[in-house]
């Protein structure tokens, strides 16, 4: 699990600081469903690029 930008989550749902996820190694938000095409790059792109503005601009 992440937060909305992109930090990774502990099982208390903590952020750990300096990690950061996106893709398939996240959890989907679409949970098990896969609705359409763009299913997983969409949500991949997007949080890739939450995760990459989080990580520079602090
Ligand atoms: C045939 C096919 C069709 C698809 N069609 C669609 C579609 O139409 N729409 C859609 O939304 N999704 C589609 N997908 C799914 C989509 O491609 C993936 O969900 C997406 O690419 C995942 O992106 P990712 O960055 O999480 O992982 P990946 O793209 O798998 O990237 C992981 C990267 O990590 C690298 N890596 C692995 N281990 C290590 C290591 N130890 N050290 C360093 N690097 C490492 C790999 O080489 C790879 O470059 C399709 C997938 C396939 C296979």
């Amino acid at each position: 699990m992440t937060d909305g930008d992109g930090r990774a989550l502990d099982p208390f749902d903590e952020v750990i600081l300096g990690l950061f996820a996106a893709g398939n190694t996240t959890s989907n938000p679409m949970g098990p469903g896969y609705p359409g095409a763009g299913e997983t790059l969409g949500p991949g792109m997007t949080m890739g690029y939450a995760a990459g503005r989080r990580a520079v601009n602090g």
